[in-house]
């Protein structure tokens, strides 16, 4: 008795879908000829998608060739943002060997030598990621479950100033937050005013002076910048539900963001990835 119902359920399913199609076919393709229009396509960057062409028509149906004959999804075109991607290894300068492209992005790795992880600059040419100071939020995520007691990792947004036609970095102010591993989690502790020494044992006591705290190690975390008129500038870092926020005033004008560094690390591991901006 179940096999029998069972059949006639799964009998007029197929049935309700053949006469779909047919409906579909005989009412819309054989009075319509698509007029169709091109869209050109434009390469993913960093933080904005791309597309691959494609072609649209007035009837709501899109087209990958020019003759109508292979129609596509929407938003099939797509190419998803770099920084989204694990493809974000690339796009960033390795100052050390140790890091490596994860299976999420960029995994960074200690150098003895140097200590500081990778860097992106944006744009690679001119270092240069244009900005009219108004609010703007650039954002990651942060797998910290390699991090073990009194590990740390630090992150850094840099500015960019314009010297003729050159960018250069402000040197005035970066934004900038440290996070370690305590044996009951982590502290996290905004680092704008005492900055980085560089020195694994003083910068690891500065962050554990933090009283902030979080559990997860698996984190979203952001830099949000403006800049008035008055060079005068506003932040805020969030790690976690961790919200620290600060302003500081450049005596220079801002004209774009220079680069996001992993600045400095005591032991490899952590991996960041799903880079955005908005
Ligand atoms: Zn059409």
């Amino acid at each position: 008795m179940k096999k029998l119902v069972t059949f006639a359920l799964s009998a007029a399913c197929v049935c309700a879908l053949a006469l779909g199609i047919a409906a579909c076919g005989d009412d819309n393709d054989d009075a319509h000829t698509h007029k169709l229009m091109k869209v050109d396509a434009v390469s993913a960057t960093f933080f904005e998608n791309g597309n691959s062409e494609y072609y649209t028509c007035d009837c709501g149906k899109y087209f990958s060739d020019s003759e109508g004959k292979n129609e596509i999804q929407k938003d099939s075109w797509v190419i998803a943002a770099i920084g989204t991607t694990a493809d974000a290894f690339d796009a960033f300068t390795v100052y050390n060997s140790k890091s490596t492209k994860g299976t999420k992005g960029i995994v960074c790795g200690l150098d003895t030598g140097a200590n500081a992880g990778p860097a992106t600059y944006f744009g690679e040419a001119d270092k240069n990621l244009d900005w009219d100071g108004s609010k703007t939020t650039i954002g990651f995520s942060l797998d910290l479950s390699a991090l073990e007691e009194n590990d740390f990792t630090i992150w850094d947004l840099s500015f960019n100033k314009k010297e003729g036609d050159e960018y250069k970095n402000t040197a005035e102010y970066e934004l900038r937050f440290g996070i370690a591993k305590t044996a009951n989690g982590f502290v996290v502790c905004d680092l704008f005013v005492p900055g980085v020494t560089f020195n694994a044992e003083t910068d690891l006591a500065e962050i554990l002076k933090s009283d902030k705290t979080f559990d997860e190690s698996t984190v979203s975390v952001s830099f949000e910048a403006a800049i008035d008129d008055d060079n005068v500038l506003t932040y805020a870092i969030t790690v976690a539900d961790v919200k620290m926020e600060g302003e500081g005033t450049f005596t220079c004008d801002v004209v774009g963001f220079r680069s996001l560094w992993n600045a400095y690390l005591n032991k490899d591991g952590v991996e960041a990835y799903n880079f955005t901006k908005v």
